[in-house]
């Protein structure tokens, strides 16, 4: 399990320095590279790169055109309930924040799904949950892709680390992907965080994506939430696990996202300010890095950026997303777990990616593959 082999393997501390006492023969030594690995990793995301950034930013964008073309896949999320046993610190569903908790019942969930596609042809769903078993736990989110599965090609879905053999069975009722955030690889800061609940227990969280690919889930997605801790370290770390991932489910399919703290009612300040500057160098690193992997931007980000970036290396991008559960048809004025940076609507977001030159997909799974 990856908790085990990140204890035995990577100290964090060593790598804070190694990353940041990389030169600039180190990033044209990975720039000069085919297979790069995790020190040209570092290289690329060290400081003594920022002056390379354009001939990242080149490289990056004929990686991206040479492995996915000019499409960029289409996903909205569709949270069904913010009910959370956890106390994230930094989030606004935090079991201390007190307000009325949302648990959508299948007929809510399915004025959810009408809704969504009243707004746009998406085909991509996101299932995201908070963290409550006893209320939200595999049975709920069963019934939930049960009936989602009739109105989207693709079923993903954002919950609380499950035991493998739930993992399993959601792929039987029709769960195409699963996306998990580490958050913070810092083992020893990471209770800060995540201070009680299932979250606070770093292993069980960590070796969940062992779990993911033990049930042969199709995609996996991971992240590190950028305002937490050195972001350089965090992405190092997730680039190690995404090496390690790689070589023992090779047949899964891998995305991976950078998440940039946004305010939400925890009035949780970052720690760690990532510039856009940094967002679009880490961007090219993690292309070049690895090819073959989705790279994912949320409504997190604003429009400008997201377009820019939509021809350099993101492949997959949310669009007229809420973050409130029944935000879509139910209700309207329920407590968002974060505030979006991009409230451009679903056919405009196309139309401008269209005018980019890039064609927005849609429909990039069908059940019959299943
Ligand atoms: S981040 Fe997730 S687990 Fe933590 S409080 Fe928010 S909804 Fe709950």
């Amino acid at each position: 399990m990856f908790s085990e082999y990140l204890k035995t393997h990577y100290d964090w501390d060593t790598t804070t320095r190694e990353v940041m006492s990389m030169t600039s023969d180190d990033v044209e030594r990975a720039l000069a590279k085919e297979h790069l690995d995790d020190r040209d990793f570092m290289a690329l995301i060290s400081p003594a790169a920022a002056p390379y950034i354009e001939t990242m930013a080149r490289r990056s964008k004929a990686l991206t055109e040479r492995r996915f073309g000019k499409t960029v896949s289409i996903f909205i999320p569709m949270y069904i309930t913010n009910s959370c046993t956890n106390s994230c610190v930094y989030c606004g569903f935090n079991r201390h924040n007190k307000f009325a908790r949302v648990v959508l019942t299948p007929e809510q969930i399915e004025a959810e799904c009408k809704a969504i596609k009243a707004m746009g042809p998406f085909e991509n769903l996101l299932l995201v949950t908070g963290e409550n078993p006893a209320v939200a736990g595999t049975d709920y989110i069963e019934r939930a892709l049960q009936v989602c599965r009739p109105y989207f090609s693709n079923l993903t879905i954002e919950v609380m680390p499950l035991p493998t053999e739930d993992y399993a069975r959601l792929t039987r009722s029709g769960l195409n992907g699963v996306i998990c955030f580490q958050e913070t690889y810092n083992h020893q800061r990471y209770k800060i965080y995540h201070p009680a609940g299932m979250k606070s227990k770093f292993e069980w969280r960590c070796d969940g994506f062992d779990r993911m690919g033990q049930a042969g889930v199709h995609k996996i997605g991971m992240g590190v939430l950028i305002g937490l801790e050195d972001w350089r370290t965090d992405v190092t770390m997730m680039a190690r696990h995404l090496m390690y991932l790689r070589k023992r489910y090779w047949q899964t399919r891998y995305s991976v996202n950078f998440p940039r703290m946004r305010p939400s009612e925890s009035g949780f300040q970052p720690n760690v300010v990532m510039s856009d500057r940094e967002l679009a160098q880490l961007t090219f690193a993690f292309r070049i890095f690895d090819p073959d992997v989705d790279i994912s931007y949320s409504t997190r980000e604003n429009h400008t950026f997201r377009n820019n970036m939509a021809t350099l290396g993101v492949t997959t991008m949310s669009a007229g997303s809420k973050t409130d559960p029944g935000g879509y048809a139910t209700y309207p004025d329920a407590l968002e777990q974060f505030a979006i940076s991009d409230p451009t609507s679903p056919s405009q977001v196309a139309a401008d990616l269209r005018a980019l030159g890039r064609e927005p997909v849609w429909k990039d799974w069908d059940r019959i593959f299943d």
